[in-house]
């Protein structure tokens, strides 16, 4: 079987964790510190504050912008639950934007058919590794002041014009074990606001200033240092999986050019996609349906996944939930019903991916 990830944990990182478990200092600490001083290096930001999860990250950058009851978010409904999940725990209220075609990104002409007199903050998701047009976010945000809160949860390392994500507004990124970094779980907040850096790092601490000084009624979002070693140590070689992530779309993208029915991911002029997934779009023309191409690529022993099967606004749960708003997007419906993402992983061998190729192609050339 090829798996759609690969998650591997080399000897060093293994003596890392080890080194902090015969320290005696598990929670957060010392490597916490330093782990938060090589991703700001790594990232190129300003200010990293690493948390519990990408979740809690998203929480902590909604709460120290002041967002909760009364004020509107706008996001993609084409996204992970956290997203939604994370605006509503702060009592915000959640707007719908629907995704450009292509990129499956927020619309930001859509997002802005949305905005209104409550609307306080702008949530694009960087969805599968690609930036969303940051440039229209900005100009959306500055026309009527609204904040930022960037979903980088799949976009480590991405960049838009060199410039990196999350560093626009507040930028929530995940260390869940098969995201582009991991500390099995994990995740942090960036920004170039030292005011608010310092309060992520309060509000993740039980609001404390100094120990058992409340400054600001807070969560426990910390990470360990456990967590922390593991991260580190991943470091020094995660911008060559992120290289390995890109050719692998590269190579799939040449060989799967002309298929019909099949849309290729795109990668937008001054972008830098860092291929989280390798998600192609199955439309209608194609000789199988999405769901039958998966099935036939998993009999033939490759593992394919469907992020996400349905617009968020399309469970019950969201729906019939008066923090948010449900208008349909059609954009992001038909995504919903085309995407399918194949294996990328940067331990992928050539044999894979030409085997990959290969059966899709056998399935759907006519
Ligand atoms: C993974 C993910 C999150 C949440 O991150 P956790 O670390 O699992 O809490 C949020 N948004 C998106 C788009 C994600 O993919």
């Amino acid at each position: 079987m090829i798996p759609l990830t690969a998650v591997r944990v080399d000897e060093a990182a293994e003596r890392a964790v080890i080194k902090v478990l015969r320290s005696g200092q598990l929670a957060q600490g010392s490597v916490v510190e330093q782990l938060e001083a090589a991703l700001q290096a790594f990232l190129g930001v300003d200010h990293v504050v690493v948390m519990s999860s990408g979740t809690a990250a998203l929480v902590a950058s909604m709460t120290v912008l002041g967002l909760g009851p009364g004020d509107e978010v706008v996001t993609s409904p084409f996204t992970f639950g956290a997203t939604v999940n994370a605006i509503v725990q702060v009592g915000a209220s959640v707007r719908f934007s629907d995704v450009d075609p292509d990129d499956l990104t927020m619309d930001v002409d859509s997002a802005a058919a949305v905005v209104t007199s409550r609307t306080a903050a702008l949530l694009p998701v960087h969805l599968y590794g690609q930036a969303a047009d940051l440039h229209g976010v900005a100009v959306l945000a500055a026309r009527h002041g609204l904040a930022v809160v960037e979903d980088a949860a799949q976009a480590f390392g991405a960049a838009v014009d060199g410039v990196p994500v999350g560093s626009l507004g507040l930028g929530a990124f995940s260390f869940y074990a098969t995201k582009g970094f991991t500390t099995g779980e994990g995740g942090a907040v960036t920004t170039a606001d030292d005011g608010l850096a310092s309060k992520l790092g309060r509000l993740r601490n039980q609001g404390m200033a100094r120990r058992y000084e409340y400054e600001t009624v807070g969560h426990n979002s910390r990470l360990t240092d456990i967590q922390a070693a593991l991260g580190l140590s991943q470091l020094s070689t995660a911008g060559a999986t992120i290289a390995q992530r890109q050719d692998n779309a590269v190579r799939l993208s040449a060989a799967l050019q002309g298929v019909t029915g099949l849309q290729l991911p795109v990668v937008r002029p001054g972008r830098r996609h860092v291929f989280h997934q390798y998600t192609v779009s199955v439309t209608e023309d194609a000789r199988l349906t999405r769901d039958g191409l998966q099935q036939s690529l998993w009999d033939r022993g490759i593992q394919t996944a469907v992020f996400y099967p349905r617009a968020a606004y399309d469970h019950p749960c969201y729906r019939d939930h008066p923090l948010v708003s449900c208008e349909p997007q059609p954009q992001a419906e038909k995504a919903a019903r085309q995407v399918l993402s194949l294996p990328v992983h940067a331990h992928l061998t050539a044999a894979e991916l030409d085997y990959i190729v290969d059966s899709v192609r056998e399935l759907l050339d006519v």
